[in-house]
């Protein structure tokens, strides 16, 4: 693609089409990861969170706007692994495989942060 002199609003080439199925599932997967950033929790355990609805395997290369395509991000892993893809590192994210596409089963993925959610708003002490 040509470069050009004129100076181009950047709108079209910054801001992907929202379709309407990244409409309607992203507030399936919000629901679905529990508003938290999956990758903060399983890289670190922490919970964190989520601000975006991410394509596991960004649009631009392919990936598609169905449920198993998506995941809840924060800010700071959404910027993270824009940047490692802008650099062509794809595939490089150490909880993604990209073979299967989502990280682990979504069923163990309820399961695990429902368990986490249980320890972390468990009272830390009742003496009183
Ligand atoms: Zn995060």
């Amino acid at each position: 693609m040509a470069m050009t002199n004129r100076k181009q609003s950047n709108w079209s080439s910054s801001k992907r089409k929202v379709t309407a199925a990244y409409r309607k599932n992203r507030d399936i997967v919000r629901n679905r990861d529990q508003g938290i950033c999956v990758r903060c929790f399983m890289l670190t355990g922490r919970i964190v969170l989520a601000s975006d609805c991410d394509h596991l395997q960004n649009v631009n290369s392919g990936g598609t706007d169905d449920l198993s395509n998506l995941w809840m991000l924060c800010k700071d892993c959404h910027r993270s692994k824009t940047q490692r893809e802008s650099n062509g590192l794809i595939g490089f994210d150490p909880i993604i495989d990209y073979d299967t596409g989502w990280p682990i089963p979504e069923m163990d993925w309820k399961q695990v942060i429902s368990e986490r959610n249980r320890e972390y708003f468990k009272p830390k002490s009742f003496s009183l």
